[in-house]
């Protein structure tokens, strides 16, 4: 039986008619919108893209968002320096930093960014104040795309309390947090990642398969234990022809959309997991929905933290 395809776009829909009073009601309070200031560094075509839809959203969604861009070549100081500027601002609540930085930035870049973020602005949830916080399962502001999936999982109503949770892909700002928010809710979490023994016999133990892993349709159908929820938090961007007609059947709408673009954002799951699984996010429209809005609720939540009236 194919498995229930479940409808991130649906899902980040009703979070942002949730998230909209709120908005409204920060303002009318604060005199001005939540802000949010976001930096983009380089011209990676996919981060272009990702950076694109956030202001668009947030815009749509009544936030002030302002971009500030760097050239690739740009000095970890110079990035450094804009961060500074936006954690001292009174206008911006939230600031993300897209990743990924480029090489140049240096291997320790990420993480010196992660530091420089002040903690109450950190709408990605990556300082390690707020990712401490939420090992402790206190309140914070946890990363967009596990809080997300979570998001999924609940508005779905797949219970998580009990069941055998596996996250391929321990990554600081997927898998780690994904983990860690699944197990807060009471599922038995296994964390998997590149050195992993015999990996599709310990996914296949999973009730909830969370796959972060960035290898397009890597996740076959011999990784998922039939009728268990299958969540694809996976997006490459493939461009050769013969991986899309292996993967997708000819007169498919994914062919189609190849055929115009020449390209296809493709998950970590395999196409046929649909005929084992019993719930599957789709991508697209599955969790990248979810992580934007995601955003939004952060950024609101950020400014609500730091107003205090005069
Ligand atoms: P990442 O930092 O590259 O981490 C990938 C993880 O996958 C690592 O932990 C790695 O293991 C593991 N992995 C790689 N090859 C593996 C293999 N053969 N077997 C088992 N595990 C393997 O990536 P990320 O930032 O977490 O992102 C993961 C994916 O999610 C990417 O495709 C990214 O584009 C996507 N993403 C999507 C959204 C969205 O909104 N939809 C948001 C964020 C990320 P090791 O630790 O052992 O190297």
């Amino acid at each position: 039986m194919a498995a229930r395809i479940l409808d991130g776009s649906r899902i980040a829909e009703e979070i942002r008619a949730e998230v909209l009073p709120g908005v409204e009601a920060f303002r009318s309070r604060a005199g001005r919108p939540p802000g949010l200031g976001i930096v983009l560094v380089g011209d990676d075509p996919a981060s272009q893209i990702y950076v694109r839809n956030k202001l668009k959203s947030a815009g749509e969604n009544g936030l002030r968002a302002d971009l500030e861009r760097l050239p690739a070549t740009a000095a970890l100081a110079d990035l450094l320096r804009i961060v500074d500027q936006l954690n001292r601002s009174d206008a911006h609540d939230g600031i993300l930093v897209q990743s990924p930085l480029p090489a140049g930035m240096g291997p320790d870049a990420e993480r010196r960014i992660f530091d420089a973020v002040a903690p109450e602005k950190d709408v990605d949830g990556f300082h390690p104040v707020n990712v401490g916080r939420l090992v402790q399962n206190r309140p914070t502001l946890a990363a967009g795309t596990p809080s997300g999936v979570i998001e999924i999982l609940e508005r779905s109503r797949i219970p998580i309390a009990g069941q055998r949770a596996v996250v391929i892909g321990r990554s600081d700002i997927v898998g780690k947090p994904m983990a860690l928010l699944l197990l807060h809710r009471h599922a038995t979490v296994t964390i998997c990642h590149s050195k992993t023994v015999d990996l599709p016999a310990v996914a296949r133990e999973a009730d909830i398969l969370v796959a972060a892993i960035g290898r397009a349709a890597f996740v076959t159908q011999d990784f998922v234990k039939p009728g268990a929820t299958v969540i694809d938090v996976g997006t490459t961007h493939v461009d050769d022809l013969a991986t899309v007609e292996r993967l997708f059947p000819a007169g498919s709408k994914r062919r189609d959309t190849f055929a115009r673009r020449g390209s296809l954002v493709v998950g970590d799951v395999h196409p046929a997991v649909a005929d084992v699984a019993g719930a599957l996010t789709p991508v697209p429209g599955g969790v990248g929905p979810l992580t934007i809005v995601m955003l939004l609720k952060n950024t609101l939540r950020a400014a609500e933290m730091r107003y205090r009236p005069d």
